[in-house]
């Protein structure tokens, strides 16, 4: 059994608009994908609703029931959660959360760091190192949105393994 490390923001990357559940992401990756699990704890819908998709045991290790297929070289190590967008009407990334969502993520980090694991570091999928490269997801930089809410220091990760914080920090903010 590892430790928790890393809380991974993601986005679904889904048509700009598009109101998924949590139901519906889902089916998209055991239906569709065909994974044999599901690629995050929670999805956050545009209204704010928390949508979990797979419990978990609140405290600073990763059982096996808990991992799910957000990040292929971490998940053993990790917890994910997706909010339900991260492209403009034009199909390429931007930030795209709503108020609601916002304070919705904001709820799940500090809830994270007060109630499950004060060692816990957040970061967004784009700062996860490994084969897979470059990406947009979750469509903003997190380290500079953690600082904005004035999250605590020491639970923000920093790293930018793929020279990417410039190009995401361009990104459209739409919603
Ligand atoms: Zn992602």
């Amino acid at each position: 059994m590892k430790t928790l490390d890393y809380l991974v923001i993601h986005c679904t990357a889904s048509a700009f608009g598009a109101d998924l559940t949590g139901a519906d992401v889902e089916r998209l990756h055991r239906n569709v994908f065909r994974w044999s699990r599901v690629g995050y704890r929670a999805v956050v819908r545009r209204n704010g609703i928390i949508d979990r998709l797979v419990p978990a045991n609140l405290n600073c290790f990763v059982e096996d029931q808990e991992i799910t297929w957000g990040a292929g070289p971490i998940n053993a190590y990790a917890h994910h959660v997706v909010y339900v967008g991260g492209l403009g009407k034009d199909g390429a990334p931007a930030d795209t959360r709503t108020y609601a969502q916002h304070a919705a993520l904001e709820y799940i980090c500090r809830f994270y760091v007060e109630k499950v694991c004060p060692s816990v570091k957040v970061m967004g999928h784009n700062q996860v190192p490994g084969p897979f490269g470059k990406k947009a997801c979750p469509s903003f930089w997190v380290p500079d949105w953690l600082d904005e809410i004035g999250f605590p220091s020491e639970n923000v990760e920093r790293s930018d393994p793929h020279g990417q914080a410039n190009e995401i920090r361009g990104l459209k903010k739409i919603s």
